[in-house]
């Protein structure tokens, strides 16, 4: 979720450059080498890029995308910075506020679109804040006020190292029962849910368990009729993977992928998915040789339930965009084409498509259209 980021990644890009070979990775039926799971058009002062420039990024090379902004804007706080003016939450210590009319802004974006042109975009809701018990009722607000338009709601955000506390307000919480809420709400609609979490505290270090992974396998077990993606595998910057870096002494202790190999097997969550986008999550994935065989042999073993998106903040130029995916080479390249074209296009289709009919449906029996 970190525009500036970008420029990290073409670094690394170069590095692995040699080994790229798009033409493996065309295995979708349109040609495109992947659909986004996860895109922000507009980034945390509210600003980016349009719908339609977005499509000329895409191009050939990227079939469909979400599209939403970014929930939480920015102040700019005259006492803070003085005339500087932040335009990223690591740019200032003014906090963070809800900003709902980010719904709107992407709305509009989409409907400015032609028929053939929105066919390619999953917009959704972000505008609300999750520790609100009316947070439901704005999402349904925007439903009734855009119908034909969103197909999900996220990312929004509960844990989020250095962002969290930022937020103005009451913290968010995945106790509290306004978030509960709103998932039963996007259940009883089909709206596809991204829930940005952190599993764990920054820097834990491994010296207690995940500090909140109990709390969302609780959440999402209480939320089985709905279609949850858990994003970036509940990882971030310096969130780093369970058992990453451990002694010795934790070297039997339950690995990230040890948790989430216990996620995807129960039956319990069965409708829970996880998205890998963000660069900051491919580092971890493509660290070593070993590093992804691993990921990938869990990836093959439930390749319905992984997808992949850029999580890129509106990019100025399609190399940027595509960086990510880039970076993701070696995986790409552990995975069978089969399992590779579930992760980069199929499963989103299939995701997304349903949350689209279903949506659809509850607009038709809802909403004086
Ligand atoms: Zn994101």
């Amino acid at each position: 979720m970190l525009a500036r980021h970008i420029c990290c990644t073409i670094v690394t890009l170069v590095i692995i450059g040699p080994s790229y070979a798009p033409a493996q990775n065309k295995t979708s039926d349109d040609g495109s080498l992947f659909n986004d799971s996860h895109f922000h058009l507009t980034n945390y002062i509210q600003e980016g890029i349009t719908a339609e420039r977005l499509l000329e990024l895409m191009g050939s090379k990227v079939g469909r995308s979400t599209l939403f902004g970014i929930p939480l804007q920015q102040q700019w706080s005259y006492q803070n910075s003085g005339m500087f003016s932040p335009s990223y939450y690591l740019e200032s210590d003014a906090p963070l506020y809800y900003y709902s009319f980010t719904d709107a802004y992407i709305a509009m974006q989409y409907r400015s679109l032609s028929r053939e042109q929105q066919a390619r975009f999953d917009p959704m809701i972000t505008g609300f804040n999750p520790a609100d018990m009316y947070a439901a009722k704005h999402i349904e607000r925007v439903l009734r006020t855009f119908p034909g338009v969103f197909t999900g709601i996220g990312e929004f955000t509960i844990h989020k190292e250095f962002v969290s506390p930022k937020v103005s307000g009451e913290v968010a919480s995945l106790t509290n029962p306004a978030v509960d809420s709103i998932f039963d709400f996007a259940g009883e609609v089909g709206l596809v849910v991204l829930i940005h979490n952190d599993m764990d505290m920054p820097m834990s270090k491994g010296k207690v368990a995940p500090v909140y992974l109990d709390q969302m396998k609780n959440l999402l077990k209480r939320h089985n009729g709905t279609t949850i993606i858990w994003a970036h595998i509940g990882l971030g910057r310096i969130v780093h993977p369970v058992g990453y870096g451990s002694p010795p002494s934790r070297e039997h202790s339950p690995t990230h992928i040890d948790i989430v190999n216990e996620i995807l097997s129960d039956p319990g969550m069965s409708h829970v998915y996880f998205d890998i986008s963000w660069d900051e999550v491919a580092k971890y994935i493509i660290r070593t040789p070993e590093t992804v065989t691993a990921v990938a042999k869990l990836i093959e073993k439930y390749p319905d339930r992984f997808l992949f998106g850029t999580d890129v903040v509106a990019p100025k130029d399609q190399e940027s965009y595509l960086a990510v995916h880039k970076m993701y080479t070696p995986l790409w390249n552990a995975l069978t084409p089969q399992t590779s074209e579930k992760v980069r296009t199929g499963n989103y289709k299939r995701i997304f498509d349903e949350g689209r009919r279903k949506v659809r449906a509850w607009e038709n029996a809802h909403v004086r259209q």
